[in-house]
């Protein structure tokens, strides 16, 4: 074969429900050296990680690092090791990412029930007053982006004690974006990405568990049915137990360098600054879409600041519309998922990609493309 030329990608602006624009700080800091995955200053490089981590979700969890894989390995990883075969987990369903917990528990071998609320609303702890424990987990999504709906987390802990469950957050979405506050909320065990808020290119997921949680994997009859995620043995690499760091897998390490970029950005933004940041450019943007005539779904006190909904206007065809914000103005926005497949438009405003300038950008591509 001829050889192809070497890649030369365009220039987008990221404005999809993720991957969002990388910060230029954190593609540099992509290129550095490979050094090797058990050398003492990436080792130390790894602890600055988790340190930064526990920062960016509010957490003292010992247990708190980047699993290699993207938010789905987030996910895979929470369930492949809080659950095991016969346990009862609830997860609260109102979107594509809820469907998937329930997915996911279920081939863990959970019995899982779903509490079902319609796409677009958000539960309060009084949708869970049915369900009767004991049970191991009770799991909901913080941010889904399937419908740019925000779980609130107040009172969940309450009913997880009820049901003398652990509590489990997927906040992939939120975490850069929005105060997460894992210990504030009592949350026991959450997984995120790097390519949504965090402005990091996809590859990593983070995730915590409080010492609880990890006692329950530590205390398994089985062991991990997945091992490459299995946090008992992968945590004798990110930990110190005496012995030193013992070898799992390779880490990726250029991954981790790029996360560790993209955590210096947001701990220097300051967390409360950068979900004001969110705040005040999410709400222009969703009164600029209104302004055009757009309908937004979502109710205003639960919608994600950095993923504005709206409906797909009438007579506008949903692909060909997309397709002219991109080759015509570098723009991609992401279309609806399942349900909302063709019905809705995703607008996302992650991270670096939450600037004035995007959303000028975006309201002034919409408006020539409908
Ligand atoms: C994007 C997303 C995921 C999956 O992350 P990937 O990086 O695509 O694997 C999981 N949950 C939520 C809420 C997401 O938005």
């Amino acid at each position: 074969m001829t050889t192809p030329s070497p890649l030369s990608p365009p220039r987008r602006v990221l404005m999809g429900p993720g991957p969002s624009d990388v910060d230029p700080r954190v593609l540099a800091a992509m290129a550095l050296p490979t050094i090797g995955h058990l050398d003492p200053e990436f080792i130390r490089i790894m602890d600055e990680v988790k340190s930064m981590l526990r920062a960016l979700l509010g957490t003292e969890n010992d247990l708190t690092m980047p699993m290699s894989g993207t938010g789905s390995a987030g996910m895979e990883t929470l369930f492949a090791n809080l659950v095991e075969r016969g346990d009862r987990v609830v997860v609260g369903v109102n979107g594509v990412f809820g469907l998937r917990m329930a997915e996911v528990a279920t081939r863990y071998g959970a019995w899982v029930e779903r509490v079902e609320k319609p796409w677009g609303e958000a539960f309060t702890p009084d949708d869970f007053a049915h369900v009767q424990g004991p049970i191991k987990l009770l799991a909901v999504v913080h941010a889904e982006t399937s419908t740019g709906v925000l779980q609130p987390l107040d009172g969940l802990r309450g009913v997880a004690d009820r049901l003398d469950a652990l509590l489990a957050i997927d906040c992939v979405t939120s975490l850069g974006g929005l105060p997460v506050e894992l210990d504030r909320h009592g949350v026991d065990a959450a997984y995120s990405g790097t390519q949504k808020c965090l402005s990091a290119p996809p590859g990593l997921a983070p995730i915590s568990l409080s010492s609880r949680a990890f006692d329950a994997v530590l205390a398994r009859r089985e062991s991990v049915s997945n091992w490459y995620l299995d946090l008992s043995l992968i945590n004798k690499y990110w930990t110190d137990s005496g012995g030193g760091r013992s070898y799992h897998h390779t880490a990726p390490i250029n991954n981790i360098y790029a996360l560790h970029e993209a955590c210096r950005i947001a701990l220097e933004e300051g967390l409360d600054a950068r979900a004001e940041r969110h705040r005040r450019l999410g709400a222009k943007l969703t009164s600029g879409l209104a302004e055009l005539g757009l309908s937004l779904p979502v109710p205003e006190a639960l919608r994600l600041p950095q993923l504005a909904v709206v409906e797909v206007p009438e007579g506008v065809d949903d692909r060909a519309a997309r397709s002219r914000l991109l080759t015509e103005h570098g723009l991609e926005i992401g279309g609806g998922l399942g349900a909302f497949a063709g019905k809705r438009w995703r607008i996302g405003l992650m991270g670096s990609a939450c600037t004035e300038e995007n959303v000028a950008l975006c309201l002034g591509a919409i408006a020539e493309v409908i």
